[in-house]
C-alpha cells in the first residue's frame, strides 16, 4: 500500500514538475497502422508507441489475471518512438502487458492500449486470432439497406436492461446473446427483446457502452452488478460482463459479432456508444503509464483538465490520440460491422478530428451514421471554436448533434424537475417546438429569439439534428411527467393526462424533420422509479419491465404506428433544409399551446399530396381551422383513426396530436 502511494507520488511529482514545460507537439509521430498485436499462427509481432521511454518490457502470461509470467523480454527500439518485440511461435491464447522505464523509473504493468482482446477485467491484453472469432455466416453478414440519414429511427438500449428482468422471457439474461434470442415473450404472450425491436419498427439500435469498461467486476458472475459503462478501459474490446465467459477474450468478441449479425439479419442496424473523451483511470490508465500526459489535455498549471467531470479529458487534437480514435472507429466498422457511432461528450473533441473520422468512415461506409453530444461537462482548455459543440454543428461534416432544445421544449428542463414543456401544458414553447420540427435549420417562419436555448439555427441540413425527448441521462419521460405534470401545486399529475402527454411527446419526435431518437421502453411508459441518474442503480431500477408492454399496449401501438408512418412517408424526413423551407409551412397566429403545419408532401416524393400536422400541448380542447379543403385523418387525438371529409374547424383534445392528409 505504502509503495503504491509512493509510486503515485513520484509519478505525480514527475508529471507536475515537468508538465508545464512539456510541448507534446515535439513528440515523434508514428504513422504506421500496426501498433498493438500483429498475429499469425507462426509469429506475433508486438508494437508499442512510447517515445519518452528509455526501455520497454513485454511480459507474457498464461492467464489474464494472476498466475506466473511465461516470458519477459526487452522490446527493440524502432524509429518514431516505436518499440517492437517478435515472438516466433504461436502465441494464441496467451496474455501480455507492457511496462516502460522513464527517467529511471518503471511504470506499472498495463495492457496494450491497442489490445483487440483482453482477459477478465481487461487487465492484460490477449493474443487472439480474429479469424477464429467469426460466427457462422459472418462473411455474408450484410447491414440492412439505409438510404439517407434522416430515415433513421434510433432506439437507445442498454444490453443488460433489455433482458435482465424475470419477465423478459429471455434466457441469456444480461448478455449480448440475450438480444439474439428469437420468439421471446412476456407473460401475456407479447414479444420481448429482439422480436420487440423488430415489431416496433425502429431502424437502428444504439447500444449503451459495449466496449470494455471498468466498473463491473467481470470475475463475479453470480452477483448482480450494474453500470451504464461510461468509464472506458479498453477501447477496442467488447465488455466482458456481457459475455458468457470473460476469462477467454475470444468469447466476448464472437458473441458481440453474433449480436451484430442477428440484428442485421433482422433488419436492424447497430450503433456503438463510444466514450473517447476520457478514460476511467487517470494517472493509472495505460495511456498515461506508457506516455505520461500525452493523451490528455492539461490546464495552465499542467494538471489534468476535466471537461468531462470524470477526472481527465483526452486530447483528440494531438496526433497519436487522433490516430488512436480514428483507428478504433475504423476497427469497429471493419471487424464488427457496426453501422454508426454515438460520441459521448463530443464537444470535448476537436472539429478537425471529428471531420477526419467522418471522412474516413464515409469512405468505407457511405451509410454510416454519426452523432454526438455537442457539449461538455466542464471547461476545456481547447478553445470553443475548435470543438465539436452544438453551436458548431454546421462545421461538422455529416455528423449530427442532439437537440436539447427540442428535448426540453417537449417536456421541460432536465435540470428543473417541476418544469413543464410544450407536451405537458407549458405556454410559450411553440417556437421551440417549431425549431425542433424543422430540425434546427433556418426556416423563415421560426422566431429564433423565442427558442429556449439556441437563438439561431445551428444545423445546415436536417441530418445534423437528433430529435428526442429523453435518453439514458436524467429522468425518463414518464418519471419527468410524474414530477412536473401536475396542473397546480394542490393536485397530483393525472395519469390519464400523463399518458396523452407521453404520446404527444413521442408524436413530435417521430414526425419532426431530422433523425428520430427514442429511449428504450418509452413506447410503453418505462419508469426508473424516479431515479434521475441510474448509472449504477440496481436492476430493479434499470431493468425494462416487460409487463408494461401489456399494461400500456395502447401507447406501444401508437408509437409503432408513428414509426410506420414515418417510414412510409418521406415528407417527415426530408433530406435537405432547402426542401424543408419549400415544403413545410406553419400555420401562423395560432392559439397558445397550438402548433400546426402543412407539408407539401407530393413535392417531397410522398404518396400523399398534402399533410397537416396539429399538436395541442394545452390542457384544454381547442378548435383549429384546417381550411376549405377536405382532409382524411391518419391520426386523430393520439389514435390511428381514419375519418373522411374533415374540413374547416376541427376540435383537438388536450395534449394531443392529429395528422390529416389528402
Ligand atoms: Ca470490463
Amino acid at each position: 500500500m505504502k509503495r503504491y502511494i509512493m509510486l503515485i507520488g513520484l509519478i505525480t511529482q514527475l508529471f507536475s514538475a515537468k508538465a508545464q514545460k512539456v510541448d507534446f507537439s515535439t513528440y515523434p509521430v508514428y504513422d504506421g497502422n500496426d501498433l498493438g498485436l500483429n498475429y499469425t499462427p507462426k509469429s506475433s509481432l508486438f508494437k508499442l508507441w512510447a517515445p519518452t521511454a528509455s526501455s520497454v518490457e513485454i511480459i507474457n502470461y498464461k492467464d489474464g489475471d494472476g498466475g506466473k509470467e511465461i516470458n519477459r523480454s526487452e522490446m527493440k527500439k524502432e524509429p518514431n518512438g516505436v518499440w517492437s518485440a517478435l515472438a516466433k511461435t504461436d502465441m494464441k491464447g496467451t496474455f501480455y502487458a507492457f511496462r516502460v522505464k522513464i527517467n529511471g523509473n518503471w511504470s506499472d504493468e498495463v495492457p496494450d492500449p491497442y489490445a483487440k482482446a483482453v482477459g477478465v477485467n481487461g487487465k492484460r491484453a490477449m493474443v487472439v486470432d480474429l479469424a477464429q472469432t467469426n460466427p457462422e455466416g459472418w462473411e455474408k453478414d450484410k447491414s440492412p439497406v439505409f438510404n439517407q440519414k434522416t430515415d433513421a429511427i434510433i432506439y437507445e438500449l442498454h444490453v443488460r436492461d433489455a433482458s435482465i428482468a424475470a419477465n423478459s422471457g429471455i434466457e441469456q439474461k444480461g448478455k449480448f446473446l440475450g438480444l439474439t434470442e428469437k420468439g421471446t415473450k412476456n407473460a401475456d404472450g407479447l414479444s420481448t427483446g429482439l422480436d420487440h425491436l423488430k415489431e416496433l419498427g425502429i431502424t437502428h439500435v444504439h447500444l449503451l457502452p459495449s466496449y470494455d469498461y471498468n466498473s463491473v467486476d467481470e470475475s463475479v458472475t453470480d452477483k448482480p452488478q450494474y453500470n451504464w459503462g461510461y468509464d472506458p478501459l479498453n477501447y477496442n474490446v467488447p465488455e466482458g460482463s456481457y459475455s458468457t465467459n470473460a476469462n477467454n477474450g475470444a468469447v466476448r468478441i464472437k458473441e458481440f459479432k453474433q449480436l451484430v449479425k442477428t440484428f442485421h439479419d433482422n433488419g436492424l442496424r447497430v450503433i456503438m456508444d463510444v466514450v473517447y473523451n476520457h478514460t476511467a483511470l487517470t494517472e493509472k490508465s495505460n495511456f498515461n503509464q506508457l506516455v505520461p500526459g500525452y493523451y490528455y489535455r492539461q490546464d495552465e498549471k499542467g494538471k489534468f483538465s476535466d471537461a468531462t467531470a470524470c477526472g481527465n479529458e483526452t486530447a483528440s487534437e494531438r496526433a497519436m490520440m487522433r490516430k488512436f480514435i480514428l483507428e478504433s472507429v475504423m476497427y469497429w466498422v471493419k471487424e464488427y460491422h457496426v453501422d454508426g457511432f454515438r460520441f459521448d461528450l463530443m464537444g470535448v473533441h476537436d472539429i478537425e478530428t471529428m471531420n477526419l473520422l467522418s471522412k474516413e468512415l464515409h469512405k468505407i461506409r457511405p451509410d454510416i451514421l454519426l452523432y454526438g453530444e455537442g457539449w461538455t461537462a466542464g471547461k476545456s482548455p481547447l478553445p470553443d471554436e475548435q470543438r465539436a459543440l452544438k453551436a458548431n454543428a454546421a462545421k461538422l461534416d455529416r455528423i449530427a448533434v442532439f437537440s436539447d432544445d427540442i428535448r426540453d421544449g417537449i417536456k421541460g428542463s432536465v435540470f428543473e424537475h417541476t418544469d413543464k414543456g410544450f407536451a405537458s401544458g407549458k405556454p410559450g414553447m411553440e417556437e421551440t417546438i417549431k425549431f425542433g420540427i424543422v430540425a434546427s435549420v433556418q426556416h423563415p417562419q421560426v422566431d429564433y429569439t423565442k427558442v429556449n436555448y439556441s437563438k439561431a439555427a445551428y444545423s445546415k441540413e436536417p441530418f445534423q439534428t437528433i430529435t428526442y425527448a429523453e435518453c439514458h441521462d436524467n429522468h425518463v419521460l414518464w418519471d419527468k411527467l410524474n414530477l412536473s405534470a401536475a396542473p397546480n401545486a394542490m393536485q397530483d399529475a393525472n395519469p390519464v393526462d400523463m399518458k396523452e402527454m407521453n404520446k404527444l411527446a413521442l408524436s413530435i419526435v417521430l414526425t419532426s424533420q431530422g433523425i428520430s431518437f427514442l429511449h428504450a421502453g418509452t413506447e410503453f411508459l418505462r419508469s426508473k422509479q424516479g431515479v434521475e441518474n441510474s448509472y449504477k442503480s440496481p436492476d430493479e431500477i434499470n431493468a425494462i419491465d416487460w409487463s408494461l408492454k401489456s399494461q400500456n399496449k395502447d401507447v406501444f401501438d401508437f408509437v409503432k404506428g408513428l414509426a410506420e408512418l414515418r417510414k412510409k412517408h418521406p415528407a417527415f424526413r426530408m433530406p435537405s433544409a432547402e426542401q424543408i423551407r419549400k415544403n413545410l409551412v406553419f400555420f401562423e397566429n395560432q392559439q397558445s399551446g397550438i402548433v400546426g403545419y402543412e407539408l407539401n408532401a407530393a413535392a417531397a416524393g410522398d404518396s400523399w399530396k398534402k399533410i397537416q400536422v396539429w399538436f395541442n400541448g394545452s390542457g384544454e380542447e381547442k378548435t383549429v381551422n384546417t381550411g376549405k379543403e377536405k382532409w382524411i385523418s391518419a391520426v386523430k387525438d393520439n389514435l390511428f383513426e381514419k375519418k373522411d371529409n374533415l374540413t374547416g374547424s376541427i376540435k383537438l383534445k388536450p395534449y394531443s396530436c392529429t395528422i390529416l392528409y389528402q
